[in-house]
Formats: structure tokens, sequence, C-alpha cells
């Protein structure tokens, strides 16, 4: 392990769709600040010919245009030797393992990781011999990999110390906790007949925090049950659980 921040290398057909995000709010602030690097790759300089072109038609027919194998190759080989530390190679891809916090928390405690964005109706499928991992955002299909990477980068980059202003943002959000987050209010107290909780205006921390305890289950019960399974509760969650439960089937 080095002390150097996490490297993030992007390898993609279309870099500009990258800048922006990459050069906005946190993220942006953070690769200032040095919190992490980003290098984005055009996948055309490793095209082999004049037209630099790196799709082709599928063998065998059928619509759109394929990601030819040799420039996706000559990239990963060429950007994994721009750094000492060897990258985690990642393509996105439909096909992938979903894309989740835990793999968030995995890759913010990484060197370095490069991420394959693929373009079209995807890689040659002896592309996917590089990677190391294949990750999908979710069941549905993008124009191409960026958008994912993006998602990748954002998530993880926020979990690295120093990205947020307060530590504590990131330690107690959904799905850290095993749970989604309470409710969160801000000013003004009444807005259009609806109140902020008391609670949350009585000063009294013990209180407010049992209170977000209680709403954090609640919120997760109600819209993600299958969470519940799989986080560790106190006695006075599982009340809150059965006291949920009970109201429901009363209905
Ligand atoms: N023909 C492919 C299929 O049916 O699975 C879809 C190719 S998609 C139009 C082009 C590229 O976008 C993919 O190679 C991948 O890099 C990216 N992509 C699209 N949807 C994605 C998702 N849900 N998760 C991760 N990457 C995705």
């Amino acid at each position: 392990m080095t002390d150097k921040p996490l490297r993030i290398d992007v390898l993609t057909a279309f870099p500009a769709v990258l800048t922006a995000p990459l050069e906005a709010s946190i993220l942006g602030i953070a690769l200032k600040r040095g919190v992490y690097s980003a290098h984005v790759h055009d996948l055309r300089e490793w095209a082999r010919d004049k037209h630099r072109s790196i799709d082709d038609y599928p063998y065998g027919g059928g619509p759109g245009m394929v990601l030819r194998p040799e420039p996706v190759f000559d990239a990963v080989r060429a950007i994994s030797a721009m750094d000492s530390r060897s990258p985690r190679i990642v393509i996105m891809s439909p096909r992938g393992t979903r894309f989740d916090q835990k793999t968030a928390e995995r890759y913010s405690l990484m060197e370095r990781i490069l991420l394959v964005c693929g373009r079209y109706e995807g890689f040659d499928e002896r592309v996917y011999s590089l990677a190391d991992e294949v990750v999908s955002v979710g069941d549905y299909v993008l124009t191409g990999g960026e958008i994912p990477a993006l998602c990748v980068i954002d998530a993880t980059v926020r979990l690295l110390p120093g990205a947020l202003g307060d530590e504590d943002s990131a330690a107690l959000e959904s799905f850290t906790t095993g749970l989604l987050e309470h409710p969160q209010f801000t000013r003004p107290s009444v807005f259009e007949d609806m109140q902020v909780p008391e609670v949350l205006l009585s000063g009294d921390h013990a209180r407010i925090e049992r209170w977000r305890r209680e709403q954090a289950v609640l919120m997760t019960v109600r819209h993600r049950p299958d969470l519940i399974e799989t986080t560790s509760m106190s006695d006075a969650d599982l009340a809150v659980v059965e006291g949920f439960e009970r109201k429901r089937d009363a209905k």
C-alpha cells in the first residue's frame, strides 16, 4: 500500500462525456485538493489505422458496430504501464455484477482502478479476458459506459477521506449503515402547513438520535424491506419493524 491518493483511469471513446462531471462540485473539488487523481484516455489514440477506427461490423451479421479488440488491448496495457501501481481493471457492462455501496467502499480502499467504457453494441467478447471485474449499474441499457463509470467514480470518491466537508455525512448515509437514511429537514420550520417534526427543534440530542434511528428503520421497512433482513438490528429496531407490520396488516 502506498500513501498516494487513489488513481482512477477511464478509457472511453467519448472523453467529453466525463469532462464536466469530473470538474464540478464535490468531484471537482476533491480532484483539485488531490484527494484522488483522474485520467481520462481517448480510445481512438490506440486505433491502428489512419481513420482512427475503433469499431467494426459484427461477425455473423446483425445490427450495429462492435468495439474492436486491438485498440482496447493496446490501450489497457499502455495505461496500466503509466504508473507503478497496477490497476484493478473494471469493465462497464450490463452483464456485470450490480454496483452497490459495498463495491464503492471496496474501491475506495484501492490504489488504482481502470474503468473501461463500451459504446455501440459493446465489446468484442475477447476484451472481457482483460477484466478483473465486470460491473453493471442496473438492469437497463445505456448508450455507453461513461455514465456508469461516473456513477462508480462518484460513489467511490465521496468515501475518500477529505472528499466531503463533514466525514460523518458518508458514514450515516443510506446503505452505509445497512438502512436507508432518516428524513432530513431544513428551514423554514413550517412550509405550506407542513411542519418539521417537533423533536428536531427540541435541541435534545439523545431524543433526536433515537428519532432518527426509528425513522431510518421505518423508511427502510417501507421502501426497501429486503435490506432489513441483512442489517443487524437492536431490540428497539425490531420493535419498530413489528409496530409497522402490525399497523400495515390491520389496514
Ligand atoms: N449490446 C449490449 C447488450 O445488449 O448487453 C449493450 C451495449 S451498450 C449499448 C454499450 C456500452 O454501454 C456497453 O458496452 C457498456 O460499456 C455500457 N453500458 C450500457 N448499459 C450499461 C449498464 N447497465 N451498466 C454498465 N455499463 C453499461
